[in-house]
């Protein structure tokens, strides 16, 4: 399509050039054939390592290219078989690493796909929402604000629609849109008020614009190239690894510098006590750490899509472990957002909705009927926000249909709804040619803009409080309706002219159940040291008896004494220091504006917590972001908010924030013991070769009993520990802090006194052989620090619990690792091909029931240190 000054163009000019109807959008033909010829609305992404890179990628350790260098120049001087052995088993271990990063890798696409961008189209004749990446030039597309803007639009219409578009010019301030056509050819970006362009965000208003450009033909395509240079990021865990395994590399290194050494001076060989040197240390730097944590994070993610917590950022699956507290708004979170209306009040009385009468109270059910953005589909489905269907079906029951009513009431302006003002007005001409606005929001905020009723009659203020008190500490969402007659339209078209001086036309209670499962998180929450709080909109009874319900407020008397429930006006006339002092007793704020999440937010971290928190409107964004974790809406929840977030709830459900810190907390515990295995292992090897000189003992292992038991049979198991399930008493636990080091809580001392175990029981193998004469000693030191390591992998897949309590087939993955790492460990053994490469001899039937019996030793002592443990308080 050929490039227009958009800007210039009439709405009728732009939808002639582009083919496109007004109303009813593209049909589907020529949405396909259009679809072929532009390509799909994305930006093409930086290209994705191939499998072929991933693979390769996995010798780019510097430590692995000095093995193989060294293994060829061995070769080429002594034996081939070695180098190809050694060759070999790098090569395994290259190939599990792959598998693992390409699952993970797979895992991530999942994700991005998940999280990718939804688009409200009208094609024909119908709105649908569609992945963004659908759209084509000439589609209508609907906005409303939060949303990303899909592509570039030229709008034909503008309803105090204002856009963000920083992300394009840097202009933070938003710009106001209109439909009209401009004159300037050479007018910049920001000021082609007009035009939508992809990329940027809706703040406020409603708009509907036609597609112009798609993918990179977008102005946002044209420095797609920027976009593209983002950092990879890295979580506090990985941060830490890398610069712990930096030092550990050195202290390795020296290490081995030792080993070789006292291997020269005691004659060895110089070739192989290198080769030595070297295995050791490809066996000993834990390089691989970060990436396992990668890995380990994705896999998490991918597990936790399945329970409907769809990750954005990596790094949240690692740091859900340490939430405090988690702050949820209550409609549709904590409630099922199903709204009922149950009681009206009006003309000084309380009734049903089905007692509303269509001639008495015309005013009220024409008010419900079309202050209101619901929208009836095809197929007589209402689309929109629940309160307001709840609204407009009441009406309809009664004969007030919103689409009929509007052909001889038109909307001819608006004030549209936002979280701040919590209410919104419409304005319509009516059949005798004067101007009605409907207001519709908050019932108290309204009362206190009512002057009078709407028939003019005089205001029983202090009544209709009460009852507004009453609906509301029956746990109903109240608000009020209201209506103003105007001459000619309202100047300015502000709320601070429109919604004043209203004539009140009556309160509605709307019915929203509280969520079955969410009294059960609630209490999870609490057992596991965090505190659940409601942040809402609502009305402060509302919220109190809602949170009551759910076990969120123990009784409410005693809890509002003890400043547990504070209200967004109070909240404002606090300091930041006041607020500090209060914030960690209040459960329950209620009439709270989106900006004073951030406020909240930010008083809960200062005094040291660790805050998880909800959000669906584009003004929870800067909470989001602030927040530890920065929670979304999936179904509610406006793009921008999910922009923001770290994490989105695919089901709007707070108990689905609990599972997932659930399995953060599962999935951090399987690294540490990850780490707890290989560190352990590692730490053993090291021990053994390097006391061995200084006890008068030849080299215990050849190199290549060292890789192999490292890059192979420690593989394995290790990764299998991924799979272990969540301990019990999980969630019985205090948060981890958040900056507490990996090797806290026992673990640096257990690699350092297991290993040490571990190495002592392999060189005592070693000692009673030799003295015993024994031919094939070091085929039995090979198998008892190969076995030791497998004893040890079972013994830490509690922390706490006994082998024998948790079950020997908890984990099938370890399982089928530990069964196929012994097979292998026997065929390095007994297959007599592999005696030559391994430089094995069999054992007999007494020799290798004596390995049993020694490399047990490790798995009784680390079974012991837990029933020391198990003795003493959780911690
Ligand atoms: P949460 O508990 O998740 O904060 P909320 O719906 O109470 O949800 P908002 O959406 O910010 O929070 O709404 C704030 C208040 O605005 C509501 O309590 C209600 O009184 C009023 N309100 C909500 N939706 C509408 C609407 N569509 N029209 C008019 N008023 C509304």
């Amino acid at each position: 399509m050929k490039k227009h000054h958009w800007h210039r163009l009439t709405v009728e000019e732009a939808a002639s050039h582009l083919q496109a109807d007004l109303e009813a959008g593209l049909s589907a033909t020529e949405v396909e054939r259009r679809l072929k010829q532009h390509g799909p609305n994305a930006l093409t992404e930086k290209k994705q390592r191939s499998p072929a890179q991933m693979f390769l990628d996995q010798f780019r350790d510097f430590m692995i290219l000095v093995l193989l260098a060294a293994a060829l120049i061995a070769g080429l001087i002594g034996e081939a078989s070695d180098t190809l052995a050694i060759v070999v088993i790098v090569v395994l271990n290259a190939v599990i690493g792959f598998v693992q990063e390409y699952r993970a890798e797979k895992a991530m696409a999942l994700l991005r796909q998940l999280a990718a961008q939804q688009a409200l189209v009208v094609r024909d004749g119908q709105a649908r929402q569609l992945p963004a990446a659908e759209l084509v030039p000439g589609d209508l597309v609907l906005l409303e604000a939060g949303q990303i803007v899909p592509a570039d639009l030229r709008l034909i219409e503008a309803a105090r629609l204002r856009v963000a578009e920083a992300a394009l010019t840097g202009e933070s301030v938003a710009v106001d849109k209109h439909s009209s056509a401009l004159e300037d050819a050479q007018l910049p970006l920001g000021d082609r008020a007009n035009l939508a362009f992809k990329g940027t965000s809706v703040s406020t208003g409603r708009g509907r614009g036609l597609v112009t450009a798609t993918g990179m033909a977008t102005e946002l395509g044209a420095i797609a190239d920027l976009l593209q240079r983002q950092q990879e990021v890295r979580t506090p865990l990985q941060k830490r690894l890398t610069v712990f395994g930096k030092k550990l590399a050195l202290a390795v290194l020296a290490v081995c510098a030792v080993v070789f050494a006292v291997g020269l001076l005691r004659g060895e060989e110089p070739l192989l006590m290198l080769l030595t040197a070297i295995s050791l240390a490809v066996a000993a730097i834990p390089e691989a750490l970060p990436a396992v944590v990668t890995i380990s994070l994705a896999l998490g993610a991918r597990k936790l899509v399945g329970q409907n917590a769809l990750i954005r950022k990596l790094p949240a699956v690692e740091t859900l472990g340490s939430v405090t507290r988690i702050c949820s708004d209550k409609t549709g979170t904590l409630t099922l957002n199903r709204m009922q209306l149950e009681q009206v009040y009006s003309a000084g009385r309380l009734s049903r909705p089905q007692q509303l009468d269509p001639v008495t109270q015309a005013d009220l059910l024409r008010a419900l009927a079309l202050s209101n953005d619901a929208r009836e589909d095809g197929a007589g489905q209402w689309l929109g926000d629940p309160t307001e269907i709840a609204l407009v079906a009441a009406a309809k029951a009664r004969g007030f249909d919103k689409t009929a009513l509007l052909a001889d009431w038109p909307r001819v302006a608006e004030l549209p709804f936002d979280a701040e003002r919590k209410c919104m007005t419409t304005i319509h001409r009516s059949p005798d040619g004067r101007l009605v606005s409907y207001t519709k929001g908050a019932s108290d905020l309204l009362l206190e803009r009512s002057v009078q009723l709407a028939d003019g009659a005089p205001l029983d203020r202090a009544r209709a409080e009460q009852v507004n008190a009453r609906l509301s500490g029956e746990g109903l969402r109240t608000l009020a309706l209201a209506l103003r007659w105007w001459t000619e339209l309202p100047e300015p078209l502000t709320a601070e002219t429109v919604e004043t001086g209203l004539g009140l036309l009556g309160l509605v209670g709307l019915l929203d159940p509280p969520r079955e499962e969410a009294r059960e998180a609630v209490r999870l929450c609490q057992s596991a040291g965090i505190e659940p709080i409601m942040i809402t909109g609502d009305h402060p009874l509302t919220a109190v008896s809602i949170a009551r319900r759910l076990g969120l407020l123990a009784a409410a008397e005693t809890a509002d004494r003890a400043g547990a429930v504070l209200s967004g006006r109070e909240l404002a006339t606090l300091t930041d220091e006041e607020l500090e002092s209060r914030v960690e007793r209040v459960r329950v704020y209620a009439r709270v504006a989106p900006q004073q999440k951030l406020r909240i937010v930010k008083a809960l971290q200062r005094q040291g917590q660790f805050v998880a928190m909800t959000g669906d409107g584009v003004n929870d964004a800067p909470a989001l972001k602030a927040a530890d974790i920065g929670i979304a809406m999936g179904i509610t929840g406006t793009d921008v908010s999910k922009e923001s977030a770290d994490m989105v709830l695919l089901d709007d459900n707070f108990a689905t924030i609990v599972k997932a810190v659930k399995e953060g907390r599962r999935v951090y515990d399987n690294i540490r013991k990850f780490i707890q295995y290989t560190m352990t292992s590692n730490s053993g090897e090291i021990w053994t070769l390097f006391l061995a000189p200084f006890l008068g003992l030849p080299i215990p292992l050849l190199p290549i009993h060292i890789l192999w038991i490292n890059l192979v049979t420690d593989g394995l198991p290790g990764l299998a520990l991924a799979a272990e399930p969540a301990e019990p008493g999980l969630m019985a636990r205090p948060p981890r802090p958040p900056g507490e080091s990996v090797f806290a809580r026992g673990l640096g001392g257990h690699i350092l006194w297991v290993g040490l175990l571990m190495g002592a029981v392999t060189l005592l193998t070693q000692a009673g052989c030799l003295r015993a004469g024994c031919d094939h000693w070091q085929t039995l030191v090979f198998t008892v620090l190969c076995l030791s390591q497998m004893g040890h992998v079972l013994a830490i897949r509690s922390q706490r619990q006994s082998l024998f309590q948790q079950g020997l087939l908890g984990n099938k993955p370890l399982v089928g690792a530990f069964v196929l790492t012994f097979v292998l460990q026997m065929a390095t053994i007994y297959v007599p091909a592999l005696n030559p490469v391994f430089k094995t001899e069999p054992l007999t039937a007494v020799e290798l029931a004596i390995a049993l019996a020694l490399s047990s030793v490790v798995f009784v002592a680390v079974e012991i240190e837990k029933f020391i443990k198990r003795r003493r308080p959780a911690i």
